[in-house]
C-alpha cells in the first residue's frame, strides 16, 4: 500500500447527496485515477441524531449514475473495512483511551447544568467565547480534577461522560494546504473538543482522523467548510504519533449561490428552477419529492462535464470530455 495514492469521499448519510458532494467525489476520483491510486467511499454515520434512512443507498446510486466508481466502499469491501463508521466504534474507543492513558485526553463528567454555569460565569467575566480549554478545565468535573478512585467510581456507577482532547494552551498549529497554502492557527482558539460522546460514539474529528490513518489515505480532498477543522486534525495526528504519514490536505472552494452569497442550497435550486441533486429524492420524513438532474433529462456525461468545468478550463476550445479524458 505504501506510497500509492489513496483518497476518500466520506459523506454523512444525513440526506440526499448534493451537487457539491458529487463534485468532491469527482475530484477525489479523478485525482486517484490520474495517479494510479485508489478511491474509497467511507460512510460517516456516527451522528445518530442526523441519520436519514435511505441516504446511503441514494449516495451509492448517485455515484453509480455519475460514473464515479469506488475501489473500496461499504458495497465493495476491501481489507481496510468496514467502511461504515458505525461498525468501527470499538476501534475509535481504543484510540481515545490510548490518548487518555498518555495524558493527551481526559474523561469529563460535567452535567449540562455545570456546563451552562461555566458559560454564564465566563460571560460575566466578559469572556467573548466561553470555552472548555486549558484556562477552564481545572475548574470542571473531569479526570484531571477528580482522583483516580473517583473517576473509577463514576464510570462504574454508569455516570455519563465524554472524552475530551487536551488541547495545549499555547502552540502554533500549521498545515500546508494544497489549495490555500500555509494556514496557521493558535491552539488557544481551539477548545478541548469532544472525541467520544456519552452515547459511546466518536465525534466526526476522532473517527475521521483514525480512519484516514488506518485506511492509508494520502490526500484529504474535501470542501472548504472543513478547513477550520484541519488544525485540530493536525493536532490529533501529532498526539496519535502519526505525523510522519499525515495525509496532505486540499480544501476545495464551495459551490456558491448564483449571487455568490453563501453555499448553494436546495432552496436556491427550487427558486431558480434547477435541481441540486443527481437523482430524485423522496424525503422519508415529509414525503416531499425533489427533482434530480437525471429526472430533469440531463445525461450523466453532461452532468460530470458541468462539474468539471466549474472553476477550471482546459485552456483550449474543447467543451466536452469523457471520464477517461478528464
Ligand atoms: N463526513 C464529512 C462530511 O459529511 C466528511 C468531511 C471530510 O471529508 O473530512 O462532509
Amino acid at each position: 500500500m505504501e506510497n500509492k495514492v489513496r483518497v476518500r469521499f466520506a459523506p454523512s448519510p444525513t440526506g440526499p447527496l448534493h451537487i457539491g458532494g458529487v463534485r468532491t467525489a469527482l475530484f477525489n476520483y479523478l485525482f486517484a485515477k490520474h495517479n494510479g491510486g485508489d478511491f474509497l467511499v467511507r460512510i460517516e454515520d456516527t451522528d445518530q441524531t442526523r441519520f436519514v434512512e435511505g441516504a446511503e443507498e441514494y449516495i451509492k446510486q448517485s455515484l453509480e449514475w455519475a460514473g464515479i466508481v469506488a475501489d473500496e466502499a461499504p458495497w465493495k469491501p476491501g481489507e481496510c473495512g468496514p467502511y461504515r463508521q458505525s461498525e468501527r466504534k470499538e476501534i475509535y474507543r481504543e484510540y481515545a483511551e490510548k490518548l487518555v492513558q498518555n495524558d493527551l485526553a481526559y474523561y469529563a463528567f460535567d452535567t449540562p447544568e455545570e456546563l451552562e454555569e461555566m458559560r454564564e460565569r465566563l460571560k460575566q467575566a466578559r469572556v467573548n467565547t466561553p470555552q472548555y480549554n486549558a484556562m477552564t478545565r481545572m475548574q470542571m468535573t473531569n479526570s484531571l480534577t477528580l482522583s483516580a478512585e473517583e473517576v473509577k467510581q463514576r464510570i462504574d456507577n454508569g455516570d455519563p461522560y465524554v472524552i475530551r482532547l487536551k488541547v495545549p494552551r499555547k502552540e502554533e498549529i500549521r498545515l500546508n494546504d494544497m489549495v490555500r497554502g500555509w494556514v496557521m492557527v493558535h491552539s488557544h482558539t481551539i477548545d478541548d473538543k469532544i472525541l467520544m460522546k456519552s452515547d459511546g460514539m466518536p465525534t466526526y474529528h476522532l473517527a475521521n482522523v483514525v480512519d484516514d490513518h488506518l485506511m492509508g489515505i494520502t490526500h484529504v480532498i474535501r470542501g472548504e467548510e472543513w478547513l477550520p477543522s484541519a488544525p485540530l486534525h493536525v493536532l490529533l495526528y501529532k498526539y496519535l504519533g502519526w505525523e510522519e504519514t499525515m495525509p496532505r490536505f486540499a480544501h476545495l472552494p464551495l459551490l456558491l449561490k448564483p449571487d455568490g452569497n453563501g453555499k448553494l442550497s436546495k432552496r436556491d435550486g427550487d427558486k431558480m428552477g434547477f435541481a441540486v441533486f443527481p437523482l430524485e429524492w423522496k424525503d422519508p420524513a415529509t414525503g416531499d419529492i425533489s427533482r434530480g438532474f437525471k429526472q430533469d433529462g440531463y445525461l450523466n456525461d453532461a452532468f460530470i462535464n458541468f462539474l468539471a468545468f466549474l472553476g477550471w478550463n482546459p485552456g483550449d476550445e474543447r467543451e466536452f470530455f469523457t471520464m477517461e479524458e478528464l
